[in-house]
């Protein structure tokens, strides 16, 4: 384990790597090497400080992915500063809630940002948000004036850091409710990008091709962190996901791993102009944050040429990784397991019910202890209480099955599992099994209330381009004889897209209250 803090780690890369390429803005069309990046951290750390931000305060940041996001990460950390990630989509209530509920004193915020107008929504937020002081927007004087500053390293050694301080407050996607602030100390996060930046085996030679949002844990610990411990290169394809500003950042930088959800590896492969871009230079990325299906990674490494790429897993609380693939399990187990438990953690699987330990082989609520488990919730003392026990085991409420070497898979959520006829029925199986029929592009699986059996089941499907939408009758047919019969589901929705958090997660609770509606 790192002991450090990261602004201490961040100071080590520089030292060794400071004439290399740290990060590359494609939208703003700049590029910094770990020198200039450091000067641009030490700029935005003196302003922060001459704002008065001290140690502990809170520092929001509301944009979507550019370099000054990354600035600002790192001098909240140099300063003690408790950076708080606001997620992009938030709207004025939102953002009104994450402001009050972690005490944001200072916001860095993007203006505007496609049909988002920031500002605006600030400016209603601010009069309930008492702790709010400064407000700097980017590409504005506030911002010119905050990032004008001499870095100073001599005052910044001044301020006494320990890696145990609370460094970021981190609110989780909201898949299943509302976000909740997990709030990671520099010893969480460094170390949990730095083993996933070991589990891909970084150097100073890759070239990191970051999509997935930079408030989220997946682009500010698994992207930024992993590369800047590692001394490798981050690249910022667009603000926002698009697919093929992400194929041109990979072919024209010539990146050697490539992030994302699976959705957004299902929308770059179906990319019309997926061909014309020379991906050759990839060797590794991760797919993550939700269930990787098979099918999509087999092409991942087939078409894309991501011939080391890992799955990971993992959740806001835990830093985020648990577990991580690695090039040297076999194929099999790489497309279909989320991998072996990551060095220095501990993990148990148990009974949801009886809380013990459940034989290999066997479904239970996957829970892990160590370096990685968060502080808490920012003060939600309750909350903290229920997802961590006494012994601090964190409960994820993921399900999972461990097999005799250790590989894990995750078979879904417990709030997912679906009870039909006395029988548990775990939605990813058959969604597995719903991929390989060649007209779907992506399929999801819930669970509905009936009569006689308690639940049904419901595939929600997106069907490929020019494909016949599948009815309930051709489904069942063609799951017919591969599925136990109480796995086939009874009813069909086809859907142009499902219900999205940001993060590129499918929102399960949207579906199941939709579905009760079109069924009455
Ligand atoms: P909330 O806690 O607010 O409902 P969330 O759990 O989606 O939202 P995150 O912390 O972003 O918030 O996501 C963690 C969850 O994502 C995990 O608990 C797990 O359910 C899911 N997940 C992450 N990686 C994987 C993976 N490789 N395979 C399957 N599920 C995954
Ligand atoms: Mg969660």
């Amino acid at each position: 384990l790192l002991g450090d803090t990261i602004g201490a780690d961040f100071d080590r890369t520089v030292a060794t790597h400071g004439d290399r390429l740290a990060l590359v803005d494609r939208a703003a069309g700049r590029r910094w090497t770990y020198r200039e990046l450091s000067d641009e951290i030490g700029r935005v750390a003196v302003g922060l400080l001459e704002l008065g931000v001290r140690k502990g305060d809170r520092v929001g940041i509301w944009a979507p992915n550019r370099a000054e996001w990354t600035f600002v990460q790192y001098a909240t950390a140099k300063i003690g500063a408790i950076l708080v990630n606001i997620n992009p989509a938030y709207r004025t209530h939102e953002l009104t809630y994450v402001l009050n509920q972690s005490g944001v004193r200072t916001l860095v915020a993007a203006a505007t940002f496609r049909t988002s107008d920031y500002a605006a929504m600030i400016d209603e937020a601010r009069p309930s948000c008492p702790a709010l002081v400064d407000v700097i927007l980017l590409d504005s004087p506030s911002w010119t004036d905050l990032a004008g500053h001499q870095p100073d390293p001599e005052r910044l050694a001044g301020i006494e850091l320990s890696a145990d301080d609370p460094i970021n407050i981190q609110y989780t996607s909201g898949t299943t409710g509302f976000p909740k602030g997990a709030t990671l100390s520099h010893h969480n996060i460094l170390n949990n990008g730095y083993f996933v930046g070991e589990g891909c085996g970084y150097t100073h030679e890759d070239v990191v091709c970051i999509p997935v949002p930079f408030y989220h844990c997946f682009g500010m610990v698994m992207g930024n962190l992993a590369c800047t411990s590692h001394g490798a290169c981050m690249v910022i394809p667009a603000p926002g996901f698009q697919p093929a500003d992400t194929l041109a950042a990979v072919a024209e930088e010539r990146c050697t791993s490539l992030y994302g959800v699976p959705t957004m590896f299902i929308a770059m492969l179906a990319d019309p102009g997926f061909d014309s871009y020379d991906l050759s230079s990839l060797r590794t990325g991760i797919m993550a944050g939700s269930p990787c299906p098979v099918e999509v990674m087999k092409q991942v490494i087939e078409r894309m040429g991501m011939a080391e790429v890992t799955i990971c897993y993992g959740m806001t609380e835990t830093s985020p990784v648990s577990t991580q693939t690695t090039a040297e399990d076999s194929l099999d187990r790489r497309v279909s397991t989320v991998g072996r438990v990551h060095p220095h953690l501990e993990v148990k699987v148990v009974s949801p019910e009886t809380g013990l330990t459940v034989p290999r082989g066997e479904p239970g609520e996957f829970c892990t202890r160590g370096y990685s488990v968060m502080l808490g919730y920012w003060e939600e003392p309750d909350k903290t209480a229920e997802a961590i026990d006494g012994a601090r085991w964190m409960h994820t409420g993921d399900l999972a099955v461990m097999d005799d070497e250790g590989y894990l898979n995750i078979t879904g959520r417990i709030k997912d599992m679906v009870i039909r006829g006395g029988e548990n029925v775990y939605p990813r199986e058959i969604e597995e099994f719903l991929y390989t029929h060649p007209d779907v592009l992506d399929a999801q699986v819930i669970g509905v209330p009936d009569e006689r059996y308690g639940e049904e089941l419901m595939a929600w499907v997106r069907m490929r381009d020019g494909a016949t939408p599948l009815t309930a009758e051709a489904l069942r047919e063609f799951c017919a004889g591969k599925l136990a019969h109480y796995k086939i589901p009874r009813y069909v929705h086809v859907v142009a897209e499902f219900p999205m958090t940001v993060t590129g997660k499918v929102r399960k609770v949207e579906m199941r209250a939709a579905a009760r509606e079109i069924l009455g």
